[in-house]
């Protein structure tokens, strides 16, 4: 058995809506995925990954679309993180091309974002949410999101 999650990050890592807008949020989510195992708000005080899992196929550079391999990503990730604090996203330099680039800032595919809330669906067995849903989202929540399709 495997299973799925689609979670709706705010763009800005450090954004989090007011209860009212996440409530919104999710009743729309709610609504539009009947089928859907769980929903849940994950809400943390510091910055979080959250991750796509089994759909992590490449990460690429923003800055000169070079491919960046997962260990040199591994150690970034362990020394950008602080039990206590979070992720603080500050900028490395690349090994492709030595641009200062955070975290967040890499092209992953299958996207992944970095963030201290999160609108999480389980199995919503929808496929991909369509433009005109997110739309919707962002309305209710008040702020542009990404979403992440977590496979495990
Ligand atoms: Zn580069």
């Amino acid at each position: 058995m495997s299973d799925d999650w689609i979670m709706i990050v705010p763009r800005l890592p450090e954004h989090i809506p007011s209860s009212d807008k996440a409530e919104a949020a999710l009743g729309l989510l709610e609504t539009s995925m009947p089928d859907a195992d769980e929903f849940e708000v994950i809400q943390k005080e510091h910055v979080q990954f959250f991750d796509c899992g089994a759909n992590l196929e490449t990460i690429d550079c923003p800055q000169c679309s070079a491919n960046i391999g997962f260990d040199w990503w591994g150690e970034t990730m362990s020394s950008d993180y602080d039990e206590e604090r979070g992720f603080r996203l500050d900028a490395y330099p690349v090994p492709c091309c030595s641009k200062p680039v955070a975290l967040n800032e890499l092209v992953y595919q299958f996207h992944q974002a970095f963030g201290c809330f999160a609108l999480s669906v389980m199995n919503p067995n929808i496929g991909k949410l369509s433009d005109d849903a997110l739309k919707e989202i962002e309305v209710a929540l008040g702020c542009e999101v990404s979403v992440v399709y977590r496979h495990l």
